[in-house]
């Protein structure tokens, strides 16, 4: 980097650390932390204030998944800026984007869906299914069916209730969170958690049958929803064992407890098929989505749910005169723009078919490092995937968290001009639905010199 950019650099370093709060970031060490300043990006690629290049293999936060130079989505926000900046959908009101919008997901739903609410995250979409399930079973007259069961190492979020979904030690502690009826049952990771010989079916009939003893004993009548991600993303992009989700399934149907699918990471072709849903065999009766609902370039997120659901809930609103729930943004004529832009790309620039096509690669691609004396277990579907480090794979033996392994690699990487997400001992990898074959070499190129000097 020339002199010039450093010190340049340097001002906008100093002022990030005096004037700004980040999230997820350890606020006592960020003064000494040099911060990483993003400056522009184009394609799968970012660029930093001081002139580097890294290829973005995360996608940002999991959601940039055509890429950081989109025209056609620069375009559509921009003309929806200059017609229509801001308007809101309360009270009957509506605008031609959102009511498009609505339309398109109900149509590309992996189960039949009747409506769709929007909102600006992948939190409050999880929030807004919180509530969504609590005034269900008022309508319904069981007001007592109020629990949801979540999972140990889910990621749902972080508003009230969307961090108490959440099953990581650090989105609870010192918050005092989890609130009231949000329960969390096993994380169904068959590499960490399974016993000594135990099948992915085996494993996936043990956890099916605790999650059912568990509805037993808090009682079946109290218990009224169960969250998953199809695959779990911030919790180390873990893949369900095999039947786990038909077998998990069958017990909810039992205990007419509702299914909540948070695709906020897997829908729109992440794991190989439109959703994630459609990949694992999940039949939600509502579905949240965020992320690649926009490419990430404005904050939108959508909550599509039954008709069950739906009627029950519309019923009860007519008797109290409103549905009481709904933000200002919800439905914003520009994200909405700019979310139906990206749909009608998925579908125009035949992105599944693409992703469908590249998979083995990159997914061949990741289980080169299975056999790596460092590497305990590499996993993914579509193109999403994650390597897990061990100090001893054979007894698989974790690092010491103290070493921080996963960190290290990943600043490896970010040497290497490689941008990968460290999640405890696993680095994850979702790129840009757009990356192409020679770009997914070009990222496994950097990954390697990264993986050479990681001892
Ligand atoms: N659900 C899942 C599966 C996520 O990965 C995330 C964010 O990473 C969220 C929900 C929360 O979304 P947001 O950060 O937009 O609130």
């Amino acid at each position: 980097p020339n002199a010039a950019l450093q010190s340049a650099h340097a001002e906008r370093a100093a002022n990030d650390i005096a004037a700004h709060l980040h999230p997820f970031t350890n606020l006592a060490a960020h003064p000494q932390v040099d911060p990483l300043v993003i400056e522009r990006g184009d394609g799968i690629y970012v660029q930093d204030d001081q002139g580097r290049r890294y290829l973005e293999a995360m996608s940002g936060l999991w959601c940039v998944s055509l890429g950081f130079s989109n025209a056609r989505l620069a375009k559509a926000g921009s003309e929806a800026l200059h017609t229509l900046p801001c308007y809101h959908t309360f009270n009957h009101r509506s605008n031609a984007a959102a009511i498009a919008l609505a339309e398109k997901l109900i149509a590309m739903a992996p189960v039949p869906m009747s409506k769709v609410f929007f909102a600006n995250s992948g939190s409050e979409a999880n929030d807004t299914a919180v509530k969504l399930v609590w005034y269900y079973h008022n309508a319904i007259g069981k007001p007592a069916k109020k629990k949801i069961i979540a999972r140990r190492n889910a990621y749902h979020g972080v508003t009230v209730a969307a961090a108490s979904l959440s099953g990581l030690v650090p989105n609870h502690r010192d918050f005092d969170l989890p609130i009231d009826r949000i329960l969390h049952v096993d994380c169904p990771h068959h590499y960490r958690y399974a016993e000594p010989g135990e099948t992915e079916e085996a494993f996936a009939t043990r956890l099916a049958d605790a999650l059912e003893q568990r509805i037993l004993a808090e009682g079946p009548d109290t218990v009224g929803a169960f969250i998953a991600e199809p695959v779990m993303g911030a919790g180390g992009v873990l893949v369900p064992p095999a039947t786990y989700f038909e077998k998990v399934q069958a017990v909810l149907r039992k205990y007419e407890v509702l299914l909540i699918a948070d695709e906020v990471i897997c829908g729109f072709c992440r794991t190989g098929e439109m959703f994630g849903s459609t990949t694992f065999g999940l039949r939600p009766d509502i579905l949240t989505a965020a992320k690649a609902l926009s490419s990430g370039y404005v904050p939108i997120s959508a909550v599509m749910v039954s008709e069950q659901v739906h009627a029950a809930v519309a019923a009860n609103s007519g008797k109290i005169g409103t549905f009481g729930h709904g933000f200002t943004y919800s439905g914003h004529p520009v994200t909405a723009a700019v979310a139906l832009e990206t749909l009608r790309i998925y579908e125009e620039e035949k992105v599944l078919a693409h992703v469908q096509s590249l998979a083995p690669q990159f997914q061949a691609g990741l289980r080169r490092y299975a056999g790596h004396p460092h590497v305990g277990e590499v996993r993914g579907a579509g193109l999403i995937g994650a390597i897990e480090l061990a100090a001893d794979p054979a007894t698989r033996t974790p690092f010491d968290p103290a070493m921080k392994a996963g960190a290290r690699l990943a600043e490896l990487a970010l040497q290497e001009g490689l941008i990968v997400r460290a999640m405890g001992d696993a680095v994850a990898f979702c790129p840009p639905l757009i990356i192409t074959p020679a770009q997914i070499d070009e990222m496994f190129e950097r990954f390697d010199r990264a993986m050479a000097r990681f001892e």
